[in-house]
C-alpha cells in the first residue's frame, strides 16, 4: 500500500487539485444542492480521495478540501464547511467521512474474498498504537476519533450502540457512523455563536423541509450552516450599524427580534400560544435551526442493542413439525425509531398452538429481521419443521435478507468462525427453513 510518503503525498496532491479543479466547475452549474452533492460524492470523490482509505491524512491537509466542498454546494466561505456538508443535503458530503465509509467497505471486501486475512484485521483493530499504519489500523483510528470503542472479535460500540465490522448490514453501519460523525460536528462548531452548549444535532434526514418552498429551504439551509441575516452579522460585511431597524434601540439579533423587540410585540401578542412554545426550545434551534435529538435518545438506542439474541431448546425428535411465524414492526417508515418483534408458534395437532418464542429483534430494527429471527428460532427449535408465514416471497426473502443482515459473506465468513451461534443457524436455515 504504502510504498514510500513522500512519493505518496505527491501523488495525492495531483489528485486533490484536479478534485479542486472539479469542484469549482460543480460550484458555477445552474443545478439544485441535492443533485451537486450526489455529483459530489459520485463524480469528484472516487477520484480525488482514491486510496484515501489506506494513508493518514492530518486535519489540516482535509481542510481546505472540505471548505472547497461547502463553496461547490452554494455556501459562501463564511459558513461553517462542516455543517455545509451535514446539515443541508440528504447525505453527508464529508471528505473525511467518505474516506472513512470507504475503508469500511474495503475491510469487508477483504473478509469477504480473503478470509484467511480477518483474524489479522480482528489484531489491527484492538491495537491502539501500531507500529505500521495500514488500512485497518487507519480506519481503526479514524473511528476512535469519532469516539467509537472496539469491544473484541470485531465488534465496535458507539455510546452503547454496537456494530460487527463485518456481519451487520452496511446501511445499519453507515446510520451508526452518521450518529458519531455528527456527534463529531458538535464538537467542531462549539466555538460559534449560540453554539456553544450543543448536545447533539438531529437531521431526520431533512424530512421537516418537505414542506417547504424553495426559497424557504434555502434560508433555512443558510441559518443551519450559521448563516445570520441581521445586523449583528452584516456589520462585518460593510458600513452596517449593529442597532435593530426597527425598535433602534437595541443590539440587533434573531434572538432580539423574537424575545424583546418592542416592535414586534403585537404579533407575540396574535399569538401567544406559539411564543410560550418557543421559549422551551433548545437554542441551537432557536438561533441555527439545528434540531437535537430527543431527549433519551442514546439509552433507547443502547438498550435495542443489548437485548439478547433469542436462546431456544433443540427438540430430539425427528417428526415433523409445523411452525406459525411472523415478524412486525411498529413506525416502520422512520428508520431512527423504529421497533420491531417476531413470534414462532408450534402449531399443535388438536387445533392448539404453542409459542415457541417471542420478543423485540435486537440490534437493528427492521421487519425483514423480524421475520427472519422468527423463521430461526423455528429452525433452532426442530430437526424438521414447516413454516408458514403471511409473507410472499418466503424463501428467497431469507436467502437474501439473511445475507444482507447478518453478514456480507455469511458461507465464507461464518463457515470459517465456527465459533458463532449463527453458523449453524445459517446452514440449517438453508438445509431445514427454504423446503
Ligand atoms: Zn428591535
Amino acid at each position: 500500500m504504502r510504498y514510500s510518503l513522500k512519493r505518496n503525498a505527491k501523488v495525492r496532491n495531483i489528485r486533490w487539485t484536479e478534485g479542486s479543479r472539479r469542484l469549482a466547475c460543480i460550484e458555477n452549474l445552474p443545478l439544485s444542492r441535492e443533485f451537486k452533492s450526489r455529483l459530489i460524492t459520485s463524480g469528484v470523490f472516487p477520484q480525488c480521495l482514491h486510496g484515501a482509505e489506506a494513508e493518514l491524512i492530518n486535519e489540516r491537509t482535509w481542510f481546505p478540501l472540505r471548505a472547497k466542498v461547502a463553496k461547490a454546494l452554494g455556501f459562501r466561505c463564511t459558513r461553517n464547511p462542516y455543517l455545509a456538508g451535514v446539515a443541508t443535503t440528504k447525505r453527508i458530503v464529508d471528505p473525511l467521512f467518505t474516506a472513512i465509509l470507504n475503508g469500511l467497505r474495503l475491510c469487508r471486501l477483504i473478509a469477504k474474498h480473503a478470509p484467511q486475512h480477518i483474524d489479522n484485521m480482528m489484531h489491527c483493530f484492538g491495537i491502539e498504537l501500531p507500529r505500521y499504519k495500514g488500512t485497518v489500523a487507519i480506519l481503526a483510528e479514524r473511528l476512535r476519533n469519532l469516539q467509537w470503542s472496539y469491544e473484541g472479535d470485531g465488534i465496535w460500540d458507539f455510546r452503547g450502540a454496537r456494530i460487527h465490522i463485518f456481519m451487520s448490514s452496511p446501511r445499519h453501519i453507515q446510520f451508526l457512523l452518521e450518529r458519531s460523525w455528527l456527534n463529531y460536528i458538535c464538537d467542531k462548531i462549539r466555538h460559534r455563536k449560540y453554539l456553544g452548549n450543543v448536545s447533539s444535532i438531529c437531521r431526520m434526514n431533512l424530512r421537516h423541509h418537505s414542506e417547504l418552498s424553495s426559497s424557504q429551504k434555502a434560508l433555512v439551509d443558510f441559518q443551519s450552516c450559521g448563516e445570520q441575516f441581521t445586523n449583528d452579522a452584516k456589520k462585518y460585511f460593510g458600513d452596517v450599524s449593529p442597532t435593530c431597524p426597527f425598535c433602534q434601540n437595541c443590539d440587533d439579533s434573531r434572538l432580539h427580534r423574537f424575545e424583546e423587540c418592542t416592535f414586534f410585540q403585537p404579533v407575540r401578542r396574535e399569538f401567544p400560544l406559539l411564543f410560550n412554545n418557543w421559549s422551551s426550545l433548545p437554542m441551537q434551534a432557536k438561533a441555527c435551526s439545528l434540531w437535537p435529538e430527543p431527549p433519551m435518545y442514546d439509552q433507547f438506542l443502547c438498550l435495542l442493542h443489548r437485548i439478547p439474541f433469542p436462546h431456544v431448546d433443540r427438540l430430539e425428535d425427528d417428526n415433523l413439525h409445523i411452525a406459525f411465524t411472523d415478524g412486525s414492526c411498529k413506525w416502520q417508515k422512520y428508520p431512527d425509531i423504529r421497533i420491531s418483534s417476531f413470534a414462532a408458534i408450534e402449531v399443535l395437532g388438536n387445533g392448539s398452538s404453542a409459542v415457541i418464542h417471542s420478543g423485540l429483534v435486537p440490534g437493528q430494527q427492521s421487519i425483514y429481521r423480524g421475520e427472519i429471527l422468527a423463521g430461526t428460532v423455528a429452525v433452532m427449535r426442530f430437526h424438521h419443521v414447516r413454516i408458514l408465514r403471511t409473507t410472499r416471497p418466503s424463501s428467497r426473502l431469507p436467502r437474501k435478507s439473511f445475507t444482507a443482515t447478518f453478514c456480507n459473506s455469511p458461507s465464507t465468513f461464518l463457515r470459517r468462525r465456527g465459533t458463532y451461534g449463527r453458523c449453524s443457524l445459517w446452514h440449517s436455515l438453508r438445509n431445514h427453513g427454504l423446503k
